[in-house]
């Protein structure tokens, strides 16, 4: 349906009454339940890790899910946000590109997600002009209450008919006080009212204080965070404390008392080994199924299926503790906030590494500084090397050197996106003979500008939304290393996120050098995946996509699990060899 249709269903609206709330068609009050999550005290409590381990344990009790960021910044997606100060951008298979929180739903949950279910002010702001350039407020003065506050609803309430959910979870950016999300905490008020008793669940997560010089956990930013949510109307349900240590029965007796919460409501989630046992955390304690006894859907838990997958889960949690062996992969990218920059491909790795019983020590490479006389240096101990994506001339000849050093060394390597095209680039000039080979995107005078924009992305202007994006299927050659890694499937389906790509004019020349594009775009000449012949090394291959979005725990991405398994080989070999030697 356009959004056209869509606004012409839309009921309630009408210049007589101040309400202002349009139901989406098809919305059936009380079908669809609601858990809010809100954050107080401070941002980066892992809100979306804990939204997404309850949201899970639902999932695996049989209900169906759907989650939903609402991010406060004016951006109308996370697109042209800096990752070193914002997080990784997180790619759906739709195109839509989001916070690094979806990558998380993603994985936890094991499910797709697509535009519905993320949203920015920037979004919410251009629907509500669009639809005053369209009259549809019938002469009213558009105000944030009851218009910008009725569009919050509106999106909420579309996500519940279009996934036909049985829960929607709600995760509101940022922090209780922040001016930006003052009016999703308001709209999310009037969507409890509306919805009634037992169809919304709030849950305040908190932190609590453990100053190192008192040696003890402190509840006051935790009391008044709260109490600043109840000023806007907002009594939680729940509140979920974050903390270094277990939380002490002192401190959630007074979070209990000073926010009308029974004690047992008040839980402690307190830092764990791992993300992945959160979940467990959350059922342990009994928060789950408080949540599904208040929204009224316990009965509807399959127990059985839940434990089944339950133990399938922990099975995952078991290996990642016990691992006894380490491979060392480096990872050439900038020094500063390196782990929210590239929280995919850590968890890319861990997934690959758990799932081969060892744990990947990521060791971080500062490119800009490599030359070839210093790359062995830079690269020892090393099992493997990733050239991650990335924009900008910034360290590219670093990386031309690594993966030069890579390739004649047989270290196994994996070029994601930037890190693929920079390997066509290397091969070019330094085996095919291509002198000054680059992308354009470096050198826009090249002689050989293997690396070229995209055809279809030369027309359009400005830097928002002119990327080739989100997923697309990929043919995979048969008999070749990609072919072996995808199981022989004749193809698969990756996630994109580029401007440039290689020139089909240089096709034949790079491969009359050796290198082989194993996967290429169905309908156009454009190369997925390249490698090198096993005769020639043991692991060299890149992918223009980003695999690491689409790795989950129980299935790790085979380009990642590959590159492990070829880290312990390389490992084995080099140590045999020293042993020989
Ligand atoms: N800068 C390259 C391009 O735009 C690679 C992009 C990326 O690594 N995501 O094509």
């Amino acid at each position: 349906m356009s959004s056209n249709d869509r606004l012409a269903k839309v009921s309630n609206i009408s210049d007589e009454t101040e309400f202002y709330t349009p139901l989406p068609a098809g919305y059936r009050k009380g079908q669809t339940k609601y858990v809010i999550v809100l954050g107080t005290v401070m941002s980066g409590l892992g809100k979306g890790i804990f939204a997404s381990s309850l949201a899970k344990l639902l999932k695996d009790g049989g209900l169906t899910v759907a989650p939903i960021k609402l991010e406060g910044y004016l951006n109308l997606d996370s697109g042209t946000l800096n990752p070193y100060r914002h997080g990784e951008v997180f790619v759906l298979d739709d195109g839509m590109e989001t916070d690094m929180d979806l990558g998380t739903y993603e994985r936890m949950l094991d499910q797709n997600l697509s535009r519905a279910n993320f949203t920015t002010s920037g979004q919410i702001f251009s629907r509500v002009l669009e639809k005053e350039r369209q009259g549809s407020y019938l002469g009213r003065d558009v105000q944030m209450i009851p218009h910008v506050t009725g569009e919050v609803k509106s999106k909420l309430r579309e996500l519940a008919v279009t996934s036909g959910a049985d829960v929607v979870f709600v995760e509101i950016g940022g922090t209780v006080g922040d001016v930006e999300n003052a009016y999703y905490i308001e709209a999310v008020r009037q969507l409890a009212y509306e919805e009634g008793a037992g169809s919304v669940c709030f849950v305040a997560l908190t932190f609590i204080l453990e100053p190192p010089s008192l040696g003890e956990q402190k509840s006051k930013a935790a009391q008044l965070g709260i109490k600043r949510l109840m000023e806007g109307g907002i009594q939680p349900q729940i509140i979920a404390c974050r903390a270094q240590n277990p939380v002490t029965r002192k401190v959630r007796e007074k979070l209990s008392l000073y926010s009308n919460i029974p004690f047992e409501h008040v839980f402690s989630m307190h830092d764990v080994e791992s993300v992945y046992l959160i979940p467990d955390l959350i059922h342990s304690a009994g928060l789950d199924r408080l949540v599904t006894e208040m929204l009224q859907l316990h009965e509807r838990i399959d127990t059985r299926r839940q434990h089944q997958a339950h133990t399938a889960w922990m099975s995952y949690v078991e290996r990642l503790k016990n691992v006894t062996q380490t491979v060392r992969i480096g990872i050439t990218g900038k020094y500063s906030s390196l782990r929210d920059s590239y929280a995919s491909i850590i968890q890319a790795l861990e997934h690959a590494g758990t799932n081969h019983d060892v744990r990947v020590q990521i060791e971080w490479v500062d490119t800009s500084e490599i030359t070839s006389a210093n790359v062995a240096t830079a690269l020892a101990g090393l099992q493997g090397i990733i050239v991650p994506g990335g924009f900008g001339t910034r360290g590219f000849e670093g990386k031309i050197v690594c993966i030069q050093y890579a390739r004649e060394q047989r270290l196994p390597y994996l070029g994601l996106c930037y890190g693929f095209q920079a390997a066509v680039v290397e091969f070019a000039r330094n085996v095919c003979g291509l002198e000054g080979a680059d992308s354009t995107e470096i050198d826009t005078e090249t002689p050989h500008p293997v690396i070229d924009i995209l055809p279809e992305q030369k027309q359009i202007e400005g830097l928002g939304g002119n990327m080739r994006l989100g997923g697309r299927d990929v043919i995979i050659k048969p008999g070749t290393l990609a072919a072996q890694l995808f199981n022989n499937a004749p193809e698969t389906h990756m996630r994109f996120r580029h401007r440039y790509e290689v020139d089909p004019r240089y096709i034949e020349r790079i491969e009359a050098g050796g290198m082989i594009f194993s996967g290429h775009a169905p309908d156009h000449p454009i190369m997925q995946i390249l490698e090198l012949p096993a005769a020639l090394h043991p692991y060299f291959i890149g992918t223009q996509s980003h695999p690491e979005f689409l790795s989950r725990p129980l299935r790790p991405e085979p380009f990642f699990f590959g590159l492990v398994r070829a880290a312990k080989e390389y490992q084995l070999h080099v140590t045999s060899e020293q042993v020989a030697g």
